[in-house]
Protein backbone atom coordinates (compact mmCIF):
# COMPACT_ATOMS: atom_id res chain seq x y z
CA UNK A 1 0.00 0.00 0.00
CA UNK A 2 2.77 2.52 0.80
CA UNK A 3 4.58 1.47 -2.01
CA UNK A 4 1.61 2.56 -4.61
CA UNK A 5 1.06 5.66 -2.33
CA UNK A 6 4.76 6.39 -3.31
CA UNK A 7 4.66 5.61 -6.65
CA UNK A 8 1.73 7.48 -7.38
CA UNK A 9 3.05 10.70 -5.35
CA UNK A 10 6.13 10.11 -7.80
CA UNK A 11 4.93 10.01 -10.96
CA UNK A 12 1.98 12.85 -9.83
CA UNK A 13 -0.85 10.78 -10.97
CA UNK A 14 -3.98 11.47 -8.75
CA UNK A 15 -6.79 10.04 -10.95
CA UNK A 16 -7.35 7.10 -13.89
CA UNK A 17 -7.92 8.72 -17.29
CA UNK A 18 -11.01 9.77 -18.75
CA UNK A 19 -13.07 6.39 -20.32
CA UNK A 20 -12.67 6.40 -24.19
CA UNK A 21 -15.88 6.94 -26.00
CA UNK A 22 -16.91 9.94 -23.17
CA UNK A 23 -15.39 12.64 -24.70
CA UNK A 24 -17.50 15.61 -26.16
CA UNK A 25 -16.96 18.22 -28.66
CA UNK A 26 -15.06 21.55 -28.14
CA UNK A 27 -18.62 23.24 -29.06
CA UNK A 28 -20.61 20.67 -26.81
CA UNK A 29 -17.72 21.19 -24.20
CA UNK A 30 -18.09 25.11 -24.20
CA UNK A 31 -21.73 24.71 -23.86
CA UNK A 32 -21.57 22.35 -20.38
CA UNK A 33 -18.56 24.99 -18.69
CA UNK A 34 -21.10 27.37 -18.93
CA UNK A 35 -23.77 25.38 -17.04
CA UNK A 36 -22.63 26.44 -13.71
CA UNK A 37 -22.83 30.46 -14.86
CA UNK A 38 -26.79 29.77 -16.19
CA UNK A 39 -27.26 27.92 -12.80
CA UNK A 40 -26.13 30.95 -11.04
CA UNK A 41 -27.85 33.42 -12.99
CA UNK A 42 -31.84 31.84 -13.08
CA UNK A 43 -31.49 30.26 -9.85
CA UNK A 44 -29.21 31.96 -7.16
CA UNK A 45 -25.86 29.76 -7.58
CA UNK A 46 -27.70 26.36 -7.04
CA UNK A 47 -29.73 24.13 -8.44
CA UNK A 48 -31.92 21.78 -5.71
CA UNK A 49 -33.21 18.66 -8.28
CA UNK A 50 -35.53 16.09 -7.02
CA UNK A 51 -35.61 12.66 -8.28
CA UNK A 52 -38.35 10.56 -8.80
CA UNK A 53 -37.93 7.23 -9.62
CA UNK A 54 -42.09 6.74 -11.08
CA UNK A 55 -42.02 3.34 -11.80
CA UNK A 56 -38.70 2.64 -14.48
CA UNK A 57 -36.49 -0.41 -14.50
CA UNK A 58 -33.33 1.20 -12.17
CA UNK A 59 -31.27 2.11 -15.39
CA UNK A 60 -31.92 5.51 -15.47
CA UNK A 61 -31.68 5.90 -11.54
CA UNK A 62 -28.41 4.26 -12.25
CA UNK A 63 -27.29 6.95 -14.92
CA UNK A 64 -28.63 9.89 -12.23
CA UNK A 65 -26.43 8.37 -9.78
CA UNK A 66 -23.16 8.64 -11.90
CA UNK A 67 -23.95 11.80 -12.13
CA UNK A 68 -22.15 13.22 -8.58
CA UNK A 69 -19.32 10.44 -8.94
CA UNK A 70 -16.09 12.32 -9.36
CA UNK A 71 -16.17 11.55 -13.45
CA UNK A 72 -19.42 13.78 -13.89
CA UNK A 73 -18.66 15.81 -10.83
CA UNK A 74 -22.33 17.55 -11.54
CA UNK A 75 -21.82 19.27 -7.78
CA UNK A 76 -19.25 21.25 -9.37
CA UNK A 77 -22.33 23.25 -11.50
CA UNK A 78 -23.67 24.43 -8.26
CA UNK A 79 -26.80 21.20 -9.18
CA UNK A 80 -27.67 18.80 -6.79
CA UNK A 81 -29.92 16.24 -5.46
CA UNK A 82 -32.38 16.97 -2.52
CA UNK A 83 -34.23 14.38 -0.29
CA UNK A 84 -37.78 16.27 -0.54
CA UNK A 85 -39.50 18.38 -3.45
CA UNK A 86 -40.32 21.03 -1.13
CA UNK A 87 -36.26 21.68 -1.29
CA UNK A 88 -36.20 21.16 -4.87
CA UNK A 89 -36.46 24.04 -8.15
CA UNK A 90 -36.90 20.84 -10.51
CA UNK A 91 -38.35 17.99 -10.80
CA UNK A 92 -36.71 14.86 -12.52
CA UNK A 93 -38.65 12.05 -13.54
CA UNK A 94 -37.68 8.81 -14.63
CA UNK A 95 -39.83 5.74 -15.85
CA UNK A 96 -43.32 5.54 -17.16
CA UNK A 97 -45.09 6.20 -14.10
CA UNK A 98 -47.09 3.41 -13.13
CA UNK A 99 -50.51 3.37 -12.06
CA UNK A 100 -49.02 2.81 -8.20
CA UNK A 101 -47.02 6.04 -8.64
CA UNK A 102 -49.35 8.21 -9.78
CA UNK A 103 -50.85 10.14 -7.13
CA UNK A 104 -47.58 10.51 -5.44
CA UNK A 105 -46.06 11.93 -8.44
CA UNK A 106 -49.19 14.67 -8.01
CA UNK A 107 -48.51 14.93 -4.36
CA UNK A 108 -44.76 15.32 -5.38
CA UNK A 109 -45.27 17.86 -7.77
CA UNK A 110 -48.00 19.90 -5.72
CA UNK A 111 -45.13 20.07 -2.61
CA UNK A 112 -42.73 21.86 -5.03
CA UNK A 113 -42.27 24.98 -4.70
CA UNK A 114 -43.34 27.14 -7.94
CA UNK A 115 -42.67 27.57 -10.54
CA UNK A 116 -42.38 23.61 -10.69
CA UNK A 117 -40.75 22.88 -13.32
CA UNK A 118 -40.59 19.16 -14.45
CA UNK A 119 -37.81 17.56 -17.07
CA UNK A 120 -38.68 13.95 -17.97
CA UNK A 121 -35.96 11.58 -18.38
CA UNK A 122 -35.53 8.87 -20.28
CA UNK A 123 -37.85 7.33 -23.12
CA UNK A 124 -40.27 5.56 -20.71
CA UNK A 125 -41.00 9.14 -18.91
CA UNK A 126 -41.59 10.52 -22.18
CA UNK A 127 -43.94 8.22 -23.96
CA UNK A 128 -44.09 5.10 -21.45
CA UNK A 129 -41.33 3.79 -23.30
CA UNK A 130 -40.53 -0.41 -23.49
CA UNK A 131 -43.69 -0.18 -21.30
CA UNK A 132 -45.71 1.69 -23.23
CA UNK A 133 -49.57 0.62 -23.67
CA UNK A 134 -49.49 -1.78 -20.23
CA UNK A 135 -52.60 -1.54 -18.46
CA UNK A 136 -50.01 -0.97 -15.21
CA UNK A 137 -48.77 2.57 -16.42
CA UNK A 138 -49.98 5.98 -17.89
CA UNK A 139 -47.88 6.32 -20.66
CA UNK A 140 -45.66 9.30 -19.81
CA UNK A 141 -45.33 11.86 -17.55
CA UNK A 142 -46.93 14.44 -19.29
CA UNK A 143 -49.96 12.41 -18.44
CA UNK A 144 -50.03 13.04 -15.01
CA UNK A 145 -48.03 16.34 -14.37
CA UNK A 146 -46.83 19.32 -16.88
CA UNK A 147 -43.34 18.58 -18.26
CA UNK A 148 -40.88 20.98 -19.11
CA UNK A 149 -38.09 19.36 -20.71
CA UNK A 150 -37.56 15.64 -21.91
CA UNK A 151 -34.10 14.29 -22.18
CA UNK A 152 -34.30 11.35 -24.19
CA UNK A 153 -32.44 8.15 -24.38
CA UNK A 154 -32.74 4.53 -22.91
CA UNK A 155 -31.38 5.15 -20.90
CA UNK A 156 -29.91 8.63 -21.56
CA UNK A 157 -25.82 8.98 -20.58
CA UNK A 158 -24.95 11.00 -17.24
CA UNK A 159 -23.65 13.35 -20.99
CA UNK A 160 -27.03 13.32 -22.16
CA UNK A 161 -28.39 14.14 -19.11
CA UNK A 162 -25.76 16.91 -18.40
CA UNK A 163 -26.41 18.32 -21.96
CA UNK A 164 -30.04 18.21 -21.42
CA UNK A 165 -29.46 20.20 -18.18
CA UNK A 166 -27.28 22.40 -20.47
CA UNK A 167 -29.87 22.98 -23.22
CA UNK A 168 -32.76 23.54 -20.63
CA UNK A 169 -30.88 26.58 -18.90
CA UNK A 170 -30.31 28.09 -22.43
CA UNK A 171 -34.16 28.36 -22.88
CA UNK A 172 -34.98 29.57 -19.52
CA UNK A 173 -31.72 31.75 -19.70
CA UNK A 174 -32.93 33.03 -23.03
CA UNK A 175 -36.33 33.90 -21.46
CA UNK A 176 -34.88 36.00 -18.39
CA UNK A 177 -33.30 34.99 -15.05
CA UNK A 178 -36.75 36.07 -13.20
CA UNK A 179 -38.57 33.51 -11.96
CA UNK A 180 -41.79 34.88 -13.64
CA UNK A 181 -40.58 34.81 -16.58
CA UNK A 182 -39.45 31.01 -15.94
CA UNK A 183 -43.42 30.60 -15.27
CA UNK A 184 -43.92 32.17 -18.44
CA UNK A 185 -41.48 30.23 -20.16
CA UNK A 186 -43.71 27.13 -18.93
CA UNK A 187 -46.40 27.63 -20.97
CA UNK A 188 -43.84 27.36 -24.12
CA UNK A 189 -41.92 24.42 -23.14
CA UNK A 190 -38.99 22.91 -25.10
S1 LIG B 1 -36.03 4.67 -20.31
FE1 LIG B 1 -35.04 2.65 -20.49
S2 LIG B 1 -33.55 2.65 -18.84
FE2 LIG B 1 -35.02 4.29 -18.35
S3 LIG B 1 -36.59 3.33 -17.07
FE3 LIG B 1 -37.28 3.13 -19.18
S4 LIG B 1 -36.56 1.12 -19.85
FE4 LIG B 1 -35.40 1.67 -18.01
Amino acid sequence: MIKEILKNIATKRVTIPFPEGFAVSPEKSAKIVSLGQKVDKIFGRSLRIRQVDAGSCNACEWECTALINPIYDIQRFGIDFVASPRHADVLLVTGPVSRQMELALKKTYLATPEPRLVIACGDCAFDGGAYKGSYAVTNGVAEVIPVDCYIPGCPPTPMMIIQGLSEFMEQLTGIGKLRGSIAAFKKNPL
